[in-house]
């Protein structure tokens, strides 16, 4: 899989801490991309950083997501500024 993205962080999949996802852990982070509005699609067999699983799909840091992306300022008026 030399070359692949991870999918949620869009980095290089190196050939350690990486984790292919089954069944269970592809229907979570699909939970989670709904939940954060992401429209990521995960699927059996997909290979991502398992740091960035745990990250994804935990509770608190979804709940602080959606809390930064509705209270603060919009992110296109912040790249307009850059
Ligand atoms: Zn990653």
């Amino acid at each position: 899989m030399e070359g692949s993205l991870c999918k949620i962080c869009q980095s290089p999949l190196g050939s350690v801490g990486i984790v292919t996802l089954g069944v269970k852990g592809s229907a979570g982070l699909s939970k989670a991309s709904k939940e954060r509005q992401d429209n990521l699609t995960f699927v059996t067999g997909q290979v991502v950083h398992s740091a960035c699983r745990q990250e994804y799909c935990k509770p608190q840091i979804i709940a602080k997501y959606l809390q930064e992306n509705s209270s603060g300022v919009p992110p296109l008026s912040q790249q307009f500024l850059i």
